[in-house]
């Protein structure tokens, strides 16, 4: 692993600083270096301290005599071998006295040039050696370490965990990842400059723990780190300290936090990623928790990861072998007397071979997050329209079904096409399969959803904007945005009927819908109270336990025969 850029040292002429008082030894190195090289001469050691202050970035070497009026070479090797700026420039001692090779080794110079000099040749090689291995090094050092705060970069930080794995193979290891809370939240508000400080702060904090008490650290992200140390039982202390610069009264009422996830006593024979894995989902489950932000991994959480590994690996198999099943749940329209089954929701069922019926709150979020969705979706759709067909063949009724439309999709620049394939190859009208999108899906990039449902309703689909209410679509966006129907988030049913039962914020919602003179949905709804408190505050169609929970297709159609529908009026 290491990061061999080979340079070309021909390629362009590299700085030399000369540090020589004697004018005969400045020509007879300035006449050996300055076909290929550009040379700055220095004639004191301050003169040669100024020069590198000044330019430290464009030089590629010093050559330093040991003999200088005022300050002595050895002193100034010593003070750039000091200062941790300019430590990593090589320093060539050019000097007759051979007593002194020891000391300036054990300074820090890389290399002798003996007086009186050699041949030419040998001086060019020898600096030109010096200069390669030096650039190595740096290429090595820049892409080890992040530039902001100097820790290893994810890359090479797993490379040190498994070196410290070999040579502490009996010493218990813990596996930490650490973040800020809302880092971004705070970057916008207080500038980059003081997130940049708070990470850099951070990043030292870290750092002098694991070299007290032995281990590495790494930036893996934005505002994440890595920490891989002994194994240690008082987490708080290490959090603690790790926020100890965080609140120093600058960012007023908005203090920093940082969130901790442990995988203690790490498993050895487990990959290494796969540690800071389990680190980063115990950190996830302590998302804005502000008191004890510190989450452990443990058995519960791996037992879910082995879980959702399964369902990821299993995913081509089920769609092949037609492991998802399509169930469907009636919406009423409960604006006249009598509820008239006005469409249906298509919700997908997993029948895994192993593990039965999997509900899908344990798969669709996994496959959202991951991308497969798109495919389960594509699924779902065609499923369903081929549905719709057949009911409306076999016993001619052509009700309109909705099915979810993921984010993801709605970036598919041939989603229209592609649902207009799958209603054309079913013979179905494209009113028949209505498409609910979710509301936090319209806040993403605002314009090309705009774009993409303007073009999906100019061909005839009805959008229905799923979940409403608990995402953070802007009043204004709403307004641009076409839509046909507005489903309240089942949370608003959940909490209008408490054992409170507080209808205020449910009649409000159900109002800012009318006013886009679109019908509301309600979602959720399980009893007859609801159904009459919505029915009162104007809620024009509910979906929910109350009429049905989602059905199989055979099931859903007995439903459907035997219920009022529109045309029964
Ligand atoms: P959703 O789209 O908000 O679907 C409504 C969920 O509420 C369904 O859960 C439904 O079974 C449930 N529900 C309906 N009435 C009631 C009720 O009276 N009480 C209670 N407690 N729950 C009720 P389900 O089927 O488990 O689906 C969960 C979520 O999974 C769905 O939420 C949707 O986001 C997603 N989902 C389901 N099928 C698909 C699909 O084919 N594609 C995509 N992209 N997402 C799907
Ligand atoms: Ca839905
Ligand atoms: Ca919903």
């Amino acid at each position: 692993m290491t990061a061999k850029n080979t340079f070309n040292i021909s390629e362009e002429r590299r700085r030399i600083l000369l540090v020589e008082d004697d004018l005969v030894g400045q020509e007879s190195m300035k006449a050996t270096l300055e076909d290929r090289y550009e040379v700055l001469i220095a004639e004191t050691g301050e003169e040669a301290l100024e020069i590198i202050r000044k330019q430290r970035e464009t030089l590629s070497i010093v050559l330093l005599d040991l003999l200088l009026p005022g300050i002595s070479g050895i002193d100034v090797l010593g003070r750039i071998k000091k200062d941790p700026e300019y430590s990593r420039l090589p320093v060539i001692v050019m000097t007759s006295d051979n007593e002194a090779e020891v000391e300036c080794l054990t300074l820090g110079a890389v290399d002798f040039i003996p007086k009186p000099y050699p041949a030419s040749k040998v001086i060019r090689a020898r600096i030109r050696r010096t200069i390669e291995l030096y650039e190595d090094r740096e290429t090595l050092r820049l892409t080890e370490k992040d530039q902001l705060t100097g820790l290893y970069n994810r890359e090479f930080f797993y490379h040190y965990v498994a070196q410290l794995d070999l040579y502490h193979q009996g010493t218990p290891a813990d596996a930490i990842v650490f973040d800020i809370n809302h880092f971004h939240t705070y970057n916008d508000r207080y500038g980059r400059k003081r997130g940049d400080e708070i990470l850099k702060c951070i990043a030292d904090k870290a750092m002098s723990y694991v070299n007290e008490s032995g281990g590495i650290v790494c930036r893996s992200g934005a505002d994440t780190f890595m920490m891989y140390c002994k194994h240690n039982d008082d987490h708080k202390a290490l959090l603690t300290r790790l926020s100890a610069c965080l609140n120093d009264g600058t960012d007023g009422d908005n203090p920093v936090r940082l969130r901790m996830g442990i995988y203690a006593n790490v498993d050895k024979t487990t990959d290494i990623e796969r540690r800071f894995d389990c680190a980063k989902m115990a950190a996830d489950s302590v998302r804005d928790r502000l008191t004890a932000p510190i989450g452990f991994f443990d058995n519960s959480m791996r037992e879910a990861e082995i879980l959702r590994e399964q369902l990821i690996d299993d995913f081509k198999t089920a769609i092949r072998e037609k492991q998802f099943v399509v169930f469907y749940q009636p919406k009423f329209d409960i604006r006249k007397d009598v509820p008239v089954l006005s469409s249906a929701e298509a919700l997908v069922r997993w029948y895994h071979p192993k593990l039965g019926l999997v509900s899908p709150a344990a798969f669709i979020p996994l496959f959202e997050n991951n991308g497969l969705i798109e495919e389960l979706d594509h699924y779902v759709w065609a499923q369903t329209a081929s549905q719709i067909k057949d009911w409306k063949e076999r016993i001619n009724i052509s009700l309109p079904v909705s099915v979810n439309v993921s984010r993801i999709n709605l970036y598919d620049p041939e989603l229209t096409d592609r649902l207009l394939n799958i209603t054309k190859e079913n013979g179905i009208k494209t009113e028949n399969l209505l498409l609910e999108i979710t509301e936090s899906a319209y806040t993403d990039k605002t314009d090309q959803i705009i774009t993409t449902v303007k073009d999906l309703r100019k061909h005839g689909f009805i959008i229905e904007m799923d979940d409403f209410g608990c995402g953070y679509s802007s009043m204004s966006m709403l307004i641009d945005m076409p839509i046909d129907a507005l489903k309240l988030d089942i949370q608003f049913i959940r909490s209008a009927f408490k054992e409170q039962k507080d209808t205020r914020l449910l009649d409000a919602m159900i109002k800012l819908a009318a006013s886009f003179e679109v019908p509301t949905i309600a979602e959720g709804v399980e009893t007859a109270e609801q159904y009459a408190e919505l029915k009162a505050l104007g809620c024009n169609v509910i979906q929910g336990y109350y009429f049905s929970r989602p059905l199989p297709a055979d099931e859903f159609e007995k439903l459907m025969i035997e219920s009022p529908k529109k045309e029964d009026k």
